[in-house]
């Protein structure tokens, strides 16, 4: 789980990867014979019963930064990833972040850049809010709302959705599922993990080959199959 990619000398959230480390993240993962994918690639490999070298990478919010700093360097190594954005602030930034520097979010041009660059595009809902705390018609507007607006914007049906800050219950769940996605991503969703709660592992700066190794490791001990194939080690 991405966020940022950029100068990450202020960087209170901790959303922000430098493009040199991200490719130094993505070279261990390469010397590990695993490459990173979309979640759509994951999940389709997985489902067919294969894709154990796979490991899903995504980047939450639709920084503006994806296309100048993640995508040369996700070209360089191969790999494909999932990119979450909130068709809600399009070309606005990210004032759910305050305080701390503010960060621009990409334009419509900007997500179709990306998805023509072979980029999945999901949705990370309209505009940010915790979607537990959402009356059931503000629910429908952030999840099939925001599905409607990106089916628009890039011409191809949106199979993903990541839920904002990673909260999510049972009714939250229930609408993303009934908006039509096919998937979605949470953080640590305990119990509701699945298909619709899929965990994930946060990546920083920090992240070095030795914190990496250790947070594969720590990601399938904390996060045992549950004998769905869709619930096993999304990494
Ligand atoms: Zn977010």
């Amino acid at each position: 789980m991405y966020h940022s990619v950029g100068d990450c000398s202020d960087d209170p959230h901790r959303v922000t990867v430098t493009p040199d480390r991200l490719d130094q993240q993505l070279g261990w993962l390469w010397r590990r014979g695993l490459r990173g994918v979309s979640m759509a690639e994951l999940l389709a490999a997985r489902a067919g019963g294969w894709g154990r070298d796979l490991v899903g990478l995504t980047f939450d919010d639709g920084y503006a930064d994806f296309v100048e700093h993640a995508l040369p360097v996700l070209r360089r190594w191969e790999c494909g990833a999932t990119l979450f954005v909130l068709p809600g602030r399009l070309g606005g930034d990210n004032a759910w972040d305050r305080p701390g520097p503010r960060k621009p979010l990409l334009t419509a041009d900007g997500i179709r850049h990306a998805a023509a660059e072979g980029v999945e595009i999901g949705s990370h809902g309209l505009t940010h809010i915790d979607l537990t705390q959402a009356d059931d018609t503000l629910l429908r507007a952030e999840a099939a709302g925001s599905r409607a607006v990106l089916r628009e914007l890039t011409g191809t049906e949106v199979a993903g959705f990541c839920y904002p800050y990673g909260t999510v219950d049972r009714r939250v769940a229930d609408a993303v599922r009934q908006a039509g996605y096919g998937y979605a991503c949470a953080v640590d969703p305990g119990p509701l993990t699945g298909p619709y709660a899929l965990p994930r592992v946060h990546v920083g700066q920090r992240d070095n080959a030795a914190r990496l190794w250790l947070k594969t490791g720590l990601h399938r001990l904390r996060r045992r199959p549950a004998g769905d194939a869709c619930r096993e080690d999304v990494r």
